[in-house]
């Protein structure tokens, strides 16, 4: 049985990475199958409970307000559409509803409180509840906790060292130390990156030994291949290969034999044949749904297909750990602290995003 090591190296990981193709498979595979059962993957659905108008400007991201892409934002999802929106993916075959929305970070007040109320809502649904609303206090991560939050994602995105060519208005830190408050809770941790954005593969390594040395390590990893959406400083990247990809999973399961490993986004870019290899390497948990946040992903009927074809089946809720209760909010231990944290805001110059920024104010003149 393989053991869970805290101290991968960069090299040891691109050792892993670049290894032949055959042996990297039947390594990630033997490893999958020790902590894993290798039928069962976990289906989660993606829901965008506020979109647009992002004052962050991550390069791959069509959300953020300085670029111009065709995503047209919306206020906050009301808790009555996100109950509807979650009952429906529960019926598709989800367990999870992971609910995103476009912040650098939580703010105290009306719309938290009703993020909450969101989270108590599906976790009454018996449906595990994510959260991805950028950067969070220790307070707001309790609070989060209290109302059942099973998981919170943050995404390291990519290497410490390439996160800069990427993201300017935030630093590598800030996300540890929001992943660092989720783990004073009994929340899990989902946090994974991207692929495809012109890193090197010594940067996908260095992801990889930035989550692996976490103690715990995540318990998801989501692994995107980029989308590389018009308007945005990404949209000329090419899109990373399959083999790239299927490298990339079966390396991460290695360094990482306990995760769920998720299939993101990029996947209606592969075949069913890439994904089988994908599930082989050690991936077991998707996105669900045609949409993810903004953009494109397989129609939840082609996954049930796929899953029928492979003979996979889709993961019961709270299997890996159990369900969180739900503390009302009249019963709440840690009230809003209507806090004003000095998260990071380095602002240095990347020549892309400067770019991009400008088209979008050429074509709103
Ligand atoms: S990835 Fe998140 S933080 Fe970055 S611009 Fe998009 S919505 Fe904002």
């Amino acid at each position: 049985m393989s053991i869970t090591r805290h101290n991968w190296t960069k090299e040891e990981i691109l050792d892993l990475y670049n290894k032949p193709l055959m042996e990297l498979l039947y390594d990630a595979a033997t490893i999958h199958r020790e902590h894993h059962d290798p039928n069962t993957v976990q289906v989660s659905t993606l829901l965008s409970i506020k979109t647009g108008g992002c004052p962050e400007d991550c390069g791959y991201c069509p959300q953020a307000a300085r670029y111009h892409t065709n995503v047209e934002g919306n206020d906050l999802m009301s808790v009555h559409q996100v109950k509807a929106q979650a009952l429906r993916a529960k019926a598709s075959g989800s367990s999870r509803v992971c609910m995103g929305a476009a912040w650098r970070n939580v703010k105290d007040g009306p719309e938290f409180d009703e993020v909450l109320e969101m989270v108590r809502t599906i976790n009454k649904l018996d449906m595990e509840v994510c959260c991805t609303l950028g950067m969070i206090t220790e307070n707001q991560a309790h609070r989060l906790a209290e109302a059942g939050l099973y998981a919170y994602n943050h995404n390291l995105d990519s290497s410490e060292e390439y996160y800069k060519e990427v993201i300017s208005t935030r630093g590598y830190q800030d996300r540890l130390d929001t992943i660092d408050n989720v783990r004073k809770t009994n929340v899990t941790v989902c946090s994974g990156g991207i692929i495809g954005m012109g890193e090197k593969s010594e940067d996908r390594a260095g992801m990889l030994v930035a989550l692996s040395t976490l103690n715990p390590q995540p318990e998801s990893v989501p692994i995107n291949a980029l989308v590389a959406v018009d308007g945005t400083p990404l949209e000329d990247q090419e899109p990373v290969s399959i083999w790239e990809m299927i490298r990339m999973v079966a390396t991460t399961r290695i360094v990482m034999p306990e995760t769920q490993v998720r299939l993101s986004a990029g996947r209606t870019e592969m075949s069913r044949e890439g994904q089988a290899m994908c599930f082989f390497a050690g991936a077991n948990s998707i996105f669900a749904g045609d949409k993810l946040l903004t953009t494109p992903n397989p129609d939840v009927n082609e996954d049930m297909e796929m899953f029928k074809l492979l003979g996979l089946n889709p993961q019961k809720p709270f299997i890996k750990k159990m369900q969180p209760e739900t503390i009302e909010a009249a019963d709440s231990q840690y009230e809003a602290l209507g806090e004003k944290p000095k998260w990071t805001r380095p602002e240095h110059r990347i020549d892309r995003n400067e770019e991009a920024k400008l088209k979008a104010k050429e074509v709103l003149k």
